[in-house]
């Protein structure tokens, strides 16, 4: 089962993934979380996108294309994988599409997650994440138990460069105008199906567990 999360910042497409992954057993796979790594360990590749991220702009596609092309063909995708974050414009659906078929691979669902603008600037600002392991709290609904400090690890809590306030807007207007277009690709192609990830995360997950099991498109 191979399934792509799209949504804009703040859906829960993140939380959402997690969960999949560790209820179907396959690998959860973030552009996002992958190039946050890069930049962390100042590589080439984290210098190069660093300041597209930082700005809430989409980094170009080649060098995310080039990230995932990789990460796809490894031996844990074998059975399945969930997709967040990727893609983000027509160009890497295509290119996705095209190395999948060569793979003898393909997206069998694309769960859109749809959500209000005011629950995503409510989540967004109250978002914090750990420097160590990436695991995500929110201040108002889902607190650590221990301020600033990660429950999993013990790591730093920070707020990501791209949930301050003028960098959100940003993010929801770049997912309008280049990302919104997905949904119209796959809908024509039958692939797609829409939720309401407004509400609690496992009213939310126990809906996707549900289409899954009954979807033969899944
Ligand atoms: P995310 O964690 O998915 O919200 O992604 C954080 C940032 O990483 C985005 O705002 C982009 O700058 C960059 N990014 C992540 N995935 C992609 C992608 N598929 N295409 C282009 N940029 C991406």
């Amino acid at each position: 089962m191979n399934f792509i999360l799209l949504g804009a910042p703040g859906a829960g497409k993140g939380t959402q993934a997690k969960l999949l992954s560790s209820n179907l057993d396959i690998p959860h796979i973030s552009t996002g979380d992958m190039l946050r790594e890069e930049v962390k360990k100042l590589t080439a590749l984290g210098e190069k996108v660093r300041v597209y991220m930082a700005k809430g702009e989409l980094v170009p596609d080649e060098l995310v294309l080039e990230a995932i092309k990789k990460r796809l063909q490894e031996d844990d995708c074998e059975n399945g994988f969930v997709l967040d974050g990727f893609p983000r414009t027509l160009v890497q659906a295509k290119d996705l599409d095209r190395l999948l078929e060569g793979i003898n691979k393909r997206i069998n669902l694309v769960i859109k997650l749809s959500v209000s603008p005011e629950v995503v600037l409510s989540r967004l600002s109250a978002r914090q994440i750990c420097e160590f392991c990436g695991a995500d709290y929110n201040l108002e609904t889902r607190p650590p138990e221990k301020e600033g400090k990660c429950d999993l690890c013990g790591g730093e809590l920070v707020q990501r460069m791209d949930d301050r306030n003028e960098v959100i807007l940003n993010r929801l207007e770049v997912y309008e105008k280049q990302t919104q277009p997905l949904e119209v690709y796959y809908r024509e192609q039958n692939r797609l199906i829409e939720i309401d990830g407004g509400r609690d995360k496992d009213l939310v997950l126990k809906e996707i567990l549900q289409i899954i099991r009954k979807d033969d498109r899944a």
